[in-house]
């Protein structure tokens, strides 16, 4: 008989936690900093306190090592650039005399000097400030705040191991610096980076650091030969360094494809891998590679980026499969907890019976613990929780919320035909044309106008019960009055009710439909200090009652021209929230898409001859492998068309998308067969015009002439400009005039004046032609 080797204890992790405090305590103290209430000092204090009591809670919970070093005062990429000393040129100077102010300077900029970029970390909805690099660049180490927060963790008496962004994904996630070549390839400067991380991780080893993970994401999405290449070096180089910890190197949010042999191969002591829903195919990929023998495995068995209870079955014994793959297999969540709200035991307007099915941050890492005693001890350990989660699992799974069979009688019922407008676009042209009257160079705006002071305040009278909804909707209609005539007077041609009633262009709808959850204190860090409260997709969606006729049938009653109506696509209402984990999520669009679609129907039959349906989303949702792109834009493209495509040929339909470069969704663009598209184009001198004009895209369409994001005003010659530019793409007959975005973020003055000059602008070149 021969003994088999006790399997080592499987041990808990996690890579990261939410940053802001229960209270959101670190938003106050960077706000109150910034506006000079709140000293340097008092903001350490804080984010030492807020550090320490996640470690403690998360020790407390069970976890065997906590990480160290996803803390940020702002974002973990722009502390990433401060590690390696790659300050940008222009903020050189503040960063030396003052590390924090400089730090907030870039994140931020001031009255003198640019910010970083900001954009999307992969296809979350956190932003990170982009690197700036060029051919001059020269890194330095800066390992002090990794060392200090060690050091920090080890005075709680914890084993911790901290979380760097790794070498190759700082590079991948870079761009050339301003006045640097664009085809500049940051990656050509890993050979200069590597010495900088080989110091970070020595002065970490010398703190006491046993292991040090080094984050990855980039190698899950398409990567070149070239690309994959300088992983290895990248890792072969590392692993080669004799005075370093442990190295564990994490990637997550999806499949690590033909990286994954590389990282298998790479002379490291660990691996961690997401092995969510979407990125399932690491397991059998694992297997194919024979797994990772002498190594240890963190495997991410419970979704960061969802907010729902794991099936810890399941995980089980997707772990029981992986602990023949490694020398040691540990339990983590897929990626950061960062992307999912502290806790759901905070919620007190929530159902009970539903609060069971939602699991939080703190939910999150109980599941990783408890699944790493199972793991060890058998399930016979954790009999209870198991026990309970199958109720909790069959409670949802059976749930009148989650299976409307109405809804879901419906939703079956929709076909080809339902998707697909009563004429061709060139028919319909025509019949808007006649319908309309609108002139060559039609004018208009995205939708929202200047949220007013007294607005805000009416909405916190309302909320805090000073005044009642009778007020609180006079005071809406008086806004609507102000707006339409503002429109009316500037001469506009196709007027907005300004959206004053909504706060969220998301949160607006999804609390008018069945199925869908708000949380109070669901907070989740967007960017720097900005956290949302995403709404959470639970169920069956359905539409009690009409959500924006009345709004836009008044505003209508007050108006000469045609005033368009106004509501959020739904492909943008699933990426703004969180999403059912229980069904495809084209099945969840097409559920949406049907309680748009009767917004719509309804819209047309109180007179609204215009809808504009906003999918900013569309491009930023698109999934990180290219493999999967037709798949998505399919079910994306026909939820559009369901929720548009009930209306009469002279009825017109505009969408609305920004955030983005488009050139490579133009032809989902078109796909939408909206009958125009207004996008963001002012930034890049109506780039996307061209690019529209290169695909051949038929239909009309308004690149913005008014950039939105700044105070700034635009000229009325500047305009005309732009658009004499945007008629060279897209010929007179189908162009329209109109700013990047919606407005709430601007305020009156700079408004007025900018939406005359676009007028101004629109009247000039009219004449020209
Ligand atoms: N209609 C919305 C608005 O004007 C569109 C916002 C957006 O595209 N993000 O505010
Ligand atoms: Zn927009």
């Amino acid at each position: 008989m021969t003994t088999k080797p006790a399997a080592a204890a499987a041990r808990a992790t996690v890579y990261g936690y939410p940053r802001q405090g229960q209270s959101r305590e670190l938003k106050k103290a960077i706000e109150g900093h910034w506006k000079g209430r709140v000293t340097a000092d008092f903001l350490r204090e804080t984010a030492a306190g807020l550090r320490r009591s996640n470690w403690r809670q998360l020790a407390a919970a069970g976890v065997d090592e906590v990480p160290t070093g996803d803390f940020s005062y702002y974002d973990h990429v722009l502390d990433t650039t401060v590690m390696v000393g790659a300050i940008p040129e222009r903020h050189r100077a503040a960063v030396e005399a003052d590390a924090l102010g400089g730090y907030f300077a870039m994140a931020r900029g001031t009255q003198d000097v640019a910010p970083l970029e900001m954009t999307k970390w992969f296809d979350t909805n956190y932003h990170y400030l982009v690197p700036e690099l060029g051919p001059d660049t020269v890194f330095t180490a800066d390992s002090a705040k990794q060392v200090a927060e060690l050091e920090e963790a080890h005075a709680l008496g914890l084993t911790a191991r901290p979380v760097l962004v790794g070498p190759v994904t700082y590079l991948l996630l870079s761009k050339p610096a301003p006045g640097v070549p664009a085809d500049f390839d940051p990656l050509t400067l890993l050979d200069r980076l590597l010495p900088v991380y080989a110091e970070v991780l020595a002065d970490l080893r010398a703190a006491g650091a046993g292991w040090v993970q080094l984050d990855e994401p980039a190698l899950v999405q398409d990567r070149t030969p070239a690309e994959l290449n300088a992983a290895a070096r990248a890792y072969r180089d590392l692993g080669a360094l004799t005075d370093r910890p442990k190295l564990l190197v994490a990637s997550y949010f999806d499949r690590l494809g033909e990286a994954l042999p590389v990282l298998a191969k790479a002379p490291v002591e660990g691996l961690a891998l997401d092995f969510t829903e979407r990125a399932a195919a690491n397991l059998d990929a694992l297997a194919a590679v024979g797994g990772l023998p002498g190594k240890r495995l963190v495997a991410g068995v419970v979704n960061g980026r969802n907010i729902w209870v794991n099936d810890l079955s399941a995980s089980l014994t997707t772990l029981g499969t992986l602990l023949g793959l490694a020398d040691r297999v540990d339990v983590a969540a897929s990626c950061s907890l960062l992307h999912v709200p502290l806790d759901a035991a905070a919620e007190r307007d929530i159902d009970p019976q539903i609060l069971r099915w939602l699991a939080f941050a703190r939910q999150k890492t109980a599941e990783v613990v408890t699944l790493a005693k199972g793991l060890t001890r058998g399930t016979g350990a954790i009999a209870a929780q198991l026990a309970a989660n199958k109720v909790d699992l069959a409670s949802r799974a059976n749930s009148p919320i989650t299976r409307d069979p109405a809804v879901r009688a419906r939703a079956e019922a929709v076909t080809d035909a339902d998707t697909r407008r009563a004429q061709p676009y060139p028919e319909r042209a025509t019949a808007q044309r006649a319908h309309l009257g609108l002139p060559l160079l039609p004018t208009t705006t995205i939708g929202s106008f200047p949220q007013t002071a007294e607005l805000r305040t009416a909405r916190a009278d309302l909320r805090a019960g000073r005044i009642d909804t009778g007020a609180y909707e006079e005071r809406i209609r008086t806004e609507i009055q102000e707006v339409l005539a503002f429109q009316e007077k500037a001469g506009l041609d196709v007027l907005v009710h300004g959206e004053p009633e909504r706060n969220d262009m998301v949160q607006y709808f999804a609390e008018q439909l069945t199925g869908y959850l708000a949380t109070q204190h669901g907070w989740v860090q967007s960017y720097g200090t900005r956290y949302v409260r995403p709404p959470i997709l639970a169920g069956d969606i359905s539409r009690p009652e009409p959500m924006t006729v009345r709004w836009t049938a008044y505003a209508q009653s007050l108006a000469s021209r045609p005033v368009k109506g106004m509501l959020t696509g739904p492909v943008t209402m699933l990426a703004w929230s969180f999403v059912r984990d229980d069904q495809p999520l084209g099945d969840t669009a097409r559920q949406v898409a049907l309680a748009l679609r009767d917004e719509v129907n309804d819209l047309e039959t109180a007179g609204t001859s215009v809808i504009q349906v906003d999918e900013p989303a569309l491009r930023e949702t698109l999934p990180l492998r290219a493999a999967d792109h037709t798949a998505y834009l399919a079910w994306a493209t026909e939820a559009f068309r369901l929720t548009t495509a009930g209306v009469r040929p002279d009825t017109q339909i505009h969408t609305h998308m920004c955030y983005a470069e488009f050139g490579d969704i133009v032809q989902a663009i078109d796909d939408l067969d909206a009958d125009v598209i207004s996008l963001e184009a002012a930034r890049s001198h109506m780039q996307v015009a061209r690019e529209l004009a290169a695909h051949g895209y038929p239909r009309e369409a308004g690149p913005g002439v008014y950039d939105i994001h700044s105070p700034r005003v635009p000229s009325a010659e500047e305009a005309a400009d732009l658009l004499r530019t945007g008629l060279r793409a897209i010929p007179a007959e189908r162009l329209w005039v109109n700013p990047d975005c919606g407005l709430k973020t601007r305020a009156w003055p700079e408004t007025r004046t900018s939406l005359e000059n676009l007028v101004t602008a629109a009247r000039t070149v009219r004449a020209e032609l």
